[in-house]
């Protein structure tokens, strides 16, 4: 939950997740409608999806007791699978967070940045953990980058490894880690559609919007034109949002039918709070109560 994400956002998804699913047992007899319905508004819906794989994974084999064991349980990658090897097993595996590869960065003065500068950081990891005490090693080194070796105004005249540090031995601290080149932000329109009949919505409930995948959506208007001639069309008002490096504006309509359309599934919209929808969606279906 909290890859990619605050600990004050991601904490009251955890609590009413951990209320729900109290076990890996109960998490894995969930369906992907009602783990998505607890995650919405977080984001990076692949992470829900990959929690469910894993625990119905672990419901039905147990617990990986390894490194290599945990890395076969979807969601699982290389530091996370680590982590839980050197300090839950006492396994010598290195760890590399965004902690330690500033630390690494700086003690080494390593230029690199991104995908590179991880693979570095791996690899001296790897060659420095003390095997005897890795849980303890890898926790020092990201305690280390979280507490000291900080983004900003690391506390180098208390640092234990400064004697070692190349960075600070050669005053070139405030260059490391090296500045990442930003992705190019992409703008660009799309028109969402909140089809209505009575007191329903009509929503999608398959479809191919990678982003999305798993959610339910509103359709887009290009996708309903043939029908839009049909219903009472008005403007609600727009939304904005941002997807990695895509910010998108969404105009909002709303189409009144007196005809159920075909191609929909329809929703009560007082239940509408139960479906899976993306936070944007959910957002633009609010526009409903504001005119
Ligand atoms: S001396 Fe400063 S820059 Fe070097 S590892 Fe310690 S805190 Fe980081």
């Amino acid at each position: 939950m909290l890859q990619q994400t605050q600990i004050a956002t991601g904490l009251p998804y955890y609590e009413r997740w951990m209320l729900r699913f109290p076990t890996v047992q109960a998490l894995a007899a969930a369906t992907e409608q009602e783990a998505m319905t607890l995650w919405q508004g977080l984001g990076y819906y692949r992470r829900c999806r990959m929690l469910l794989d894993g625990a119905k994974l672990v419901a039905q084999h147990g617990f990986p007791q390894s490194r290599d064991e945990w890395l076969k349980i979807p969601g699982v990658g290389r530091y996370t699978a680590a982590a839980i090897a050197s300090i839950c097993f006492g396994e010598a595996s290195a760890v590399v967070d965004g902690n330690v590869e500033r630390v690494v960065a700086r003690l080494t003065c390593d230029p690199a940045t991104g995908s590179k500068l991880k693979d570095n950081s791996w690899i001296w990891a790897d060659k420095h953990m003390v095997a005897e005490e890795p849980g303890e090693w890898n926790q020092a080194v990201m305690e280390l980058g979280a507490t000291l070796c900080k983004p900003t105004q690391p506390q180098c005249n208390i640092c234990p490894i400064k004697g070692d540090c190349v960075a600070f031995q050669t005053n070139r601290v405030s260059e490391f880690p090296s500045p990442k080149v930003k992705a190019k932000v992409l703008k660009s329109t799309e028109e969402l559609l909140i089809p209505l009949f009575g007191d329903e919505v009509g929503i999608l409930e398959s479809h191919d919007n990678s982003w999305w995948k798993g959610l339910s959506l509103l359709p887009l208007t290009s996708t309903f034109s043939h029908l839009i001639e049909n219903g009472w069309t008005e403007h609600l008002g727009e939304i904005r949002y941002t997807v990695t490096n895509h910010k998108i504006t969404a105009v909002v309509s709303y189409v009144r039918f007196d005809v159920k359309p075909g191609g929909l599934t329809w929703v009560a919209l007082d239940e509408i709070k139960e479906v899976p929808l993306p936070a944007p969606h959910r957002k633009a279906i609010g526009l409903l109560y504001k005119t």
